[in-house]
């Protein structure tokens, strides 16, 4: 094989698909049989220009990353300014003001009480640290607590201790029943955001803790929306009930908000949906702007401090890109841009547009259910889709929606025009036409 000495190499070539088809893996996809894959050659603003120049009107936000858009003057300028002092640097027993000033503004937007950060490089990586925090604690503690409750329809990534807590039936983790060590998984929550509350909802996870709390770690999920388990949006009045219970059986509560940080459910985090504060959190996704991947776990002084004085004298975690200077400025960058401009308005706007546009597909033969929360616009189709000849659908009307299972859903970038999001909504109403 001749590897030429620079990139980028002439453009892109049928010789580079035949490649890619024949070495790369992509996401959750098959190495001898892969569904097509899209060359982009750049991205602006929402949108995502493919090599052959067609341009589609991104709905993904990169996985949910990207919530500025493409290409974003200011976040281009946080990342080459921080190359130009210097890219990367070990970060035990080195510190640097990217780090700092991230962790900074982490601690104080966050709900109170949370005040120590554990900077990471991934979202499942953030939730492993999680996990071991709270196993950890209870070590501390000299208690032998060893178990975690999580409700059904959960995801929480594809490390191993992440996927221990993800569904253990509908995710795609039902492979590995039987290599994960054995949760406790509590009813999945079935009172939508808008409906009537009941509180039935928590008696699975109230049985749960009642009968198991003394070996029970903690309780983990995803304050209000569950995303990639099936995207569904729950009361916040149960979030609230699972806080109350974790306090009646001291048992500590996760909030892995990977996917709803940063505004996407319309308040900044979704546990303040419920008023709640976890005793640790997880972030990812948007705080990196699509740009670097980095991740976060914020915990309490209490737990931070009990972990410490416990045997082990320290947090036993130390990847080798924590911290990683070019993330945690280009992170800072994202934050304060969120911050400073009118994150809740343009949320709100796109809520009310998503719904304006995609509930009247409610009575569709084809379609079970249409949810939408925040910049987060949900059509359930009663059958699972073909999800490579919607792509190509998807793609030939001009736009980027990765449908999965039976959930065609958009997490639009909140810098999207309403023309933009129209095309988004169009092209949900034309597949669902059919
Ligand atoms: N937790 C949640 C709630 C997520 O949505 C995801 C990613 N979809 C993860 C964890 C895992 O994050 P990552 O893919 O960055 O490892």
């Amino acid at each position: 094989m001749t590897l030429t000495p620079h990139f980028p190499e002439s453009g892109w070539s049928d010789d580079d698909a035949d490649f890619d088809r024949k070495h790369i893996w992509h996401p959750y996809t098959s190495m001898s049989n892969p569904l097509p894959v899209y060359p982009v050659a750049s991205a602006q603003g929402a949108i995502l220009t493919l090599e052959d120049g067609r341009e589609l009107v991104d709905g993904m936000s990169s996985w949910w990353a990207a919530i500025h858009g493409y290409n974003h003057p200011v976040l281009n300028e946080a990342v080459t300014t921080q190359l130009s002092q210097m890219s990367h640097v070990m970060f035990g027993g080195i510190t640097h003001s990217p780090a700092v000033a991230l962790c900074r503004r982490l601690v104080a937007i966050t709900p109170a009480p949370l005040e120590c950060v554990f900077l990471a490089d991934s979202g499942s990586v953030a939730v492993e640290v999680a996990l071991k925090m709270a196993l950890q604690y209870w070590q501390a503690r000299g208690e032998k607590r060893h178990r975690f409750v999580t409700p059904r329809h959960g995801y929480h990534g594809d490390t191993f201790g992440a996927m221990s807590v993800c569904d253990p039936e509908n995710s795609m983790h039902d492979l590995w029943q039987g290599y994960l060590p054995n949760h406790l998984f509590a009813d999945a929550p079935q009172c939508g955001f808008y409906d009537e509350w009941d509180s039935k909802d928590l008696t699975s996870m109230e049985t749960l803790l009642a009968a198991h709390h003394r070996d029970v770690a903690a309780v983990i999920l995803e304050p209000v929306v569950q995303g990639a388990g099936g995207m569904r949006f729950y009361h916040p009045q149960y979030l609230k009930g699972v806080r109350s219970l974790c306090d009646r059986y001291n048992i500590l509560l996760i909030a892995d908000e990977i996917a709803t940080g940063f505004g996407r459910t319309g308040k900044l985090f979704a546990c303040e949906q419920a008023g709640i504060s976890p005793d640790i959190m997880c972030l990812g996704k948007a705080i990196t702007g699509g740009y670097m991947t980095l991740s976060a776990t914020l915990t309490t002084r209490h737990i931070a401090d009990t972990i410490s004085q416990g045997d082990a004298g320290c947090f036993m975690h130390g990847p080798t890109f924590m911290g990683n200077p070019l993330a945690c400025a280009t992170a800072v960058a994202c934050i304060d841009l969120l911050l400073s401009g009118n994150w809740a308005e343009r949320v709100a706007e796109i809520e009310l547009q998503l719904k304006a546009a995609l509930m009247p597909l409610k009575t569709r033969s084809g379609v079970r259910d249409v949810r939408v929360l925040g910049a987060i616009g949900v059509v359930e189709t009663q059958k699972p889709v073909n999800m490579g000849e919607l792509q190509r659908k998807f793609v030939d009307a001009g736009v980027w929606i990765r449908p999965f299972g039976r959930l065609i859903y958009l997490m639009p970038p909140y810098i999207i025009t309403d023309e933009q999001l129209q095309k988004l909504t169009q092209a949900i109403d034309l597949v669902t036409s059919e």
